[in-house]
C-alpha cells in the first residue's frame, strides 16, 4: 500500500533525512586510506545516536551495523569490519539511514577513497547524475517506470549497466514502504507518482554486466564479473512544486 503523507508529516521527516544526510557526510569525511570500515560504522552510529536518533539499518533483518559500506565491486550491503582496510583508489559506497520522531530518512554516496581511476571516477559520476536524472522525472502525474527508464537510459548510453535484483523504494514511518522504485523500465508504466509520496531513489550502477550475487554472510552483494559499481541515493518527496530532495545536510 502506498503511503500518502500530509505536509506536517513530510516536514517532520525533514529532519530524520537531516540525520541521514549528516551521517552520510561524518562517513564521506572518515573515508581514507588506513581506515577500517568498522571503524566508519562507529563514527557514523555516534553521530545518529548523539542527535537522539536511532541508526535505521543497525538491526533490520538482522543487519549487524549501522551503515552498509560496499567496497570495489561490492554493489550493496557491505557488513563493515575491523578486517577491512581501505586502500588509496578504493571507491567506497556508504549507505545510512537514521529513525527520528516516528520516521526514516535513507542516502547513498560513493566516496573515492584518495585518488581513484578515470574509470572509477567516471563510473561514480555517472552514477551520480543517473541519481539526479530519476529525481528529475519524480514528477506528480508521472509514473515509476518514468523514473527507472530515465536512469537506466542515461546509464546505458554511458555503456554501464543498472542492477535489476535491488530497487529503490518508499520510505516514511518504514524504512521500506510501497511502491518499489527500480532503476530500470518503461516510460509511462507503473505505479502513479502523487504528492505526498516519499520514496528513496538510489542508482546501482555496473562498470560491467549487471548480474549480481549475494555472498554466504547473507548480506554482502557483489558483481558476478568482478569489476567496479556505484551506488547514490537520496529521500525524495513528491510535491505539487516538484521532486523536493529531502536528505540535505545542515
Ligand atoms: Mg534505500
Amino acid at each position: 500500500m502506498v503511503v500518502i503523507k500530509t505536509a506536517r508529516e513530510i516536514s517532520k521527516m525533514m529532519d530524520a533525512c537531516r540525520i541521514s544526510a549528516n551521517a552520510l557526510c561524518v562517513a564521506g569525511e572518515a573515508v581514507k586510506p588506513g581506515v577500517s570500515t568498522y571503524e566508519i560504522d562507529e563514527k557514523v552510529r555516534k553521530y545518529i545516536e548523539k542527535q537522539g536518533a536511532t541508526p535505521s539499518f543497525l538491526g533490520y533483518g538482522g543487519f549487524p551495523a549501522s551503515a552498509c559500506i560496499s567496497v570495489n565491486n561490492v554493489v550493496i550491503h557491505g557488513i563493515p569490519s575491523k578486517n577491512e582496510i581501505l586502500k588509496e583508489g578504493d571507491i567506497v559506497s556508504v549507505d545510512v539511514g537514521a529513525f527520528y520522531e516516528g520516521f526514516h530518512g535513507d542516502n547513498a554516496f560513493t566516496f573515492p577513497c584518495g585518488t581513484v581511476s578515470d574509470n572509477a571516477q567516471k563510473l561514480m559520476d555517472a552514477t551520480r547524475e543517473s541519481l539526479y536524472k530519476g529525481i528529475e522525472a519524480a514528477l506528480a502525474g508521472n509514473r515509476v517506470g518514468d523514473i527507472g527508464s530515465t536512469v537506466q537510459q542515461y546509464v546505458e548510453n554511458r555503456s554501464y549497466s543498472v542492477v535489476r535484483d535491488f530497487v529503490g523504494h518508499g520510505v516514511g514511518t518504514k524504512l521500506h514502504e510501497d511502491p518499489s522504485i527500480p532503476n530500470f523500465g518503461k516510460a509511462g508504466r507503473g505505479v502513479r507518482l502523487l504528492p505526498g509520496m516519499t520514496i528513496a531513489i538510489e542508482p546501482m550502477v555496473c562498470e560491467g554486466h549487471y548480474a549480481v550475487e549475494v555472498l554466504d554472510d547473507d548480506w554482502t552483494t557483489v558483481t558476478v564479473d568482478g569489476k567496479l559499481a556505484a551506488h547514490f541515493e537520496h529521500t525524495v518527496a513528491i510535491t505539487p512544486e516538484g521532486p523536493k530532495i529531502m536528505t540535505i545536510p545542515g
